[in-house]
């Protein structure tokens, strides 16, 4: 891409832009929920589908002029329902929780029960947390995780369905190290009666892979980011069983939307050819596998892990041993170049705003290119960060040394510079 344009009008914003540019090129990214799309899914973004109005679907729009925005609609449609084999899908959610709402909108009616697990076990504000409209517009009840395990108890979630009866039951989370039993999700809702929502925002690019389960055939709806593991323009997906396409189709437009956003939805029409490709299941694979050895190092330097590892791309780790809080920890990472996020862990002592965790994954730093070898190097990069973390001159060699490895797995070379 070439930002002379943009150089010229706004130095501000450009050189904001080159900035971020470095930032991304020279640290290493492990916030588990940001990757790297392709300069493929960069361009049509950034493309004159910008535009285009096209209210409406493919064939029934409220505005002229769609022979390219019906054909790029209905690839990336036909595309996503080819990656995730269901019967529908709706690539015209402007993001994940827009995608959420639909899906409560296209199910529910306002004070209708809704199950989600609890945020400060991982789950998302859109399942029904308090301050969220998932709470104000339905009745929120929650599940959470086992205090000793840290992992989901199906027959406590069994438990509380039969009590609570929802009328929806959210399979999905934002923190959650292990795979989800969606066959045990799905005959838990079959047998109080409740839709079955897999959010599959983190995940649906393992499941692509191969290397997470599908809740393709349990879950009446799923819906995702595109943004995430799935690797491709920031934005939303739901998918659904032939019984909800309308319903869902209605939700989404005319009641909770306006005019698609057309660059979002041609960079997701390629960001799902890439997933259809087989190099994205050797991504995903890749992906998992990094994070496994990721865990194993950072257990063997001294930090507890919630459920001792991971099954998935993310890993929540109670940083309290190394004499430090999570917010502390997300600190002296950054100033090693190192970005994670502070979290809470589930039955944390400490307040939500100053948690005892971080969270941190591979899904950006697998997209560079970097393998288990890498992994390593990286556990002992943040080990002695976190060690080390009030020595300046300790701290100051491992950011080099970041950057050296950076400098290894270029990113965005396409792009150059903004000289
Ligand atoms: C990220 C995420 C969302 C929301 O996506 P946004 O694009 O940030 O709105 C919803 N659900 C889960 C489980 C997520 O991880």
């Amino acid at each position: 891409m070439d930002y002379s344009a943009l150089m010229k009008k706004d130095k501000y914003v450009a050189n904001a832009i080159s900035s971020e540019l470095e930032r991304q090129r020279f640290g290493l990214e492990m916030i588990p929920s940001e990757n790297y799309c392709s300069v493929a899914v960069l361009e049509a973004m950034g493309s004159i589908f910008n535009s285009k109005y096209s209210e409406g679907y493919p064939g029934k729009r409220y505005y002229g002029g769609q022979e390219f925005t019906d054909l790029v609609e209905t690839l990336a449609t036909e595309r996503a329902k080819k990656l995730f084999d269901v019967d529908h899908a709706n690539v015209q959610p402007y993001s994940g929780s827009p995608a959420n709402m639909a899906a409560y909108a296209a199910l529910l009616k306002p004070g209708d029960k809704l199950m989600g697990m609890t945020l400060s076990h991982g789950g998302h504000l859109t399942h029904g947390h308090g301050i969220n409209f998932s709470a104000q517009r339905y009745t929120a009840v929650h599940y959470g995780v086992n205090e000793k395990t840290h992992l989901i108890d199906y027959s406590e979630v069994e438990n509380i369905a039969k009590k609570e009866k929802p009328k929806i039951i959210v399979a999905g989370a934002t923190a959650y190290p292990r795979e989800y039993d969606f066959k045990a999700f799905g005959e838990i809702a079959e047998s109080v009666g409740a839709y079955l929502l897999a959010d599959i925002a983190h995940i649906s690019g393992l499941i692509i892979a191969g290397v997470h389960q599908s809740p393709s055939k349990q879950a009446d709806v799923i819906t995702s980011t595109t943004h995430k593991t799935l690797r491709g323009p920031r934005g939303g997906l739901i998918l659904s069983k032939k019984e909800h396409a309308q319903a869902i189709d209605r939700a989404i437009f005319p009641m909770l939307q306006g005019g698609p956003h057309m660059n979002a939805i041609a960079a997701k029409a390629v960001c799902f050819k890439e997933a259809l490709d087989q190099s994205f299941k050797d991504y995903g694979k890749q992906t998992v596998k990094n994070a496994k050895v990721l865990a194993d190092r950072l257990m063997e330097q001294g930090l507890t892990l919630s459920t001792d590892g991971t099954d998935n791309h993310l890993i929540l780790a109670d940083v309290t041993p190394k004499g430090l809080t999570g917010g502390e920890a997300e600190s002296v990472l950054d100033e090693v170049g190192i970005t994670v996020n502070k979290n809470t862990i589930p039955f944390d002592k400490r307040k939500p705003f100053d948690p005892s965790g971080i969270r941190l994954g591979t899904p950006a730093l697998t997209t560079r290119g970097m393998k288990e070898h890498e992994m390593e190097k990286i556990a002992e990069f943040i080990v002695n960060a976190l060690d080390n973390h009030d020595n300046a001159l300790i701290k100051a060699r491992i950011h080099d040394e970041v950057k050296d490895l950076c400098a290894e797995f270029p990113l965005y070379a396409e792009l150059g510079g903004f000289e």
